[in-house]
């Protein structure tokens, strides 16, 4: 006898029905190559110091550095974003200027070590100011254009050291500009920039303070971040950098900005990243250490949801991880 259903025409289940049709109408996929991963380093020898917060992370010394990227290249991630904890911090972040700075320093070894790893450099103050503000504090504020000839150095400095990729993160006006204008004078016109073009104000950014020591002592970064509840304000900042001549636009954080991730998605042309921050990922850990969920599964999907919103690539501290799953056959 015929089931009295049997007229129901589309049946969405069919195509749900077991691993290799699922898999062959998935929409979006994961890479390693998608996948861009953090390093903290600081300065000594054979310290490889585990960040509190951020289980499984850890703050390297340069000559440690060559070991966590074979570890990185071993499953596929092959590029990587350095932040620098000095030996000493004042008021204008100068230990981030020069060429042996430890940034930089970091990235002669590694690329005289992995000359193929693309190697991406975080270009700000506030891991280098005594202050932990992003630029020059006067009065309680951020300068915003001696900042800006601040960060040139910086970026110049670290394209003559190495870098391939220079990702400005202070939130300043004419960021991108002052720095593609000052790599460009100096002969880097072959060093892109990622923009952090849109970096919310937020309150995810906990645990990296205490990686890379840089608490603003006084006050908050309101003044230069994103107000949190802002959409359309994005829109003008991603179009603003594309203006100024970034290559990849960067949206910060991820994870409560998915909307955002995919408005600006389909409003530029250029690659579009995401920064899956540290309070993101150690709220994963921490719910799995409590035994409240499976990590690797909701690390899986996280990262996954932050490509169906339309980032081309996702800077993780989960990345090698994933990246290990992805190469073991996971979706
Ligand atoms: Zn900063």
């Amino acid at each position: 006898m015929r089931d009295q259903n049997a007229n129901i025409l589309l049946r969405p289940r069919r195509l749900r029905s077991g691993p290799s049709i699922r898999s062959m109408v998935r929409e979006t996929r994961l890479h390693a190559d998608d996948l861009i991963m953090p390093l903290f380093v600081e300065p000594g020898s054979n310290v490889k110091r585990p960040i509190t917060l951020m289980p499984g992370q850890y703050r390297y010394s340069i000559d440690m550095l060559p070991a966590a990227v074979d570890a990185l290249l071993e499953v596929g991630v092959r590029s990587v974003i350095l932040f620098g904890i000095p030996e000493r911090k004042d008021s204008t972040g100068s230990d981030s200027l020069h060429d042996d700075g430890i940034v930089q320093k970091a990235l002669r070894t590694l690329r005289s070590s992995h000359p193929d790893l693309y190697l991406i450099t975080d270009v700000c103050l506030c891991e280098y100011t005594d202050h932990g503000h992003c630029g020059v504090l006067r009065n309680g504020v951020v300068i915003n254009d001696e900042t800006l000839r601040l960060l040139q150095k910086q970026a110049v400095s670290h394209a003559d050291s190495g870098a391939d990729m220079v990702a400005p993160s202070g939130m300043m006006d004419g960021m991108t500009a002052a720095l593609r204008s000052s790599l460009d004078t100096e002969g880097h016109t072959g060093v892109s920039i990622m923009s952090y073009s849109v970096k919310y104000a937020s309150a995810y950014y906990g645990p990296f303070r205490e990686a890379a020591d840089s608490s603003p002592q006084q006050g908050n970064r309101r003044a230069y971040q994103m107000d949190p509840p802002n959409r359309r304000e994005a829109l003008r900042e991603a179009r603003l950098d594309v203006a100024e001549g970034a290559d990849i636009i960067m949206v910060k954080p991820a994870l409560a900005y998915l909307d955002i991730v995919r408005m600006v998605r389909d409003d530029v042309a250029c690659p579009v990243a995401c920064y899956n921050v540290s309070g993101e990922y150690s709220m994963i850990k921490a719910a799995a250490a409590a035994g409240m969920i499976d990590e690797q599964a909701v690390m899986m999907e996280t990262l996954v949801s932050m490509k169906r919103a339309g980032a081309d690539l996702i800077l993780t501290y989960f990345a090698e991880d994933a990246a290990r799953l992805l190469k073991q056959g996971a979706p």
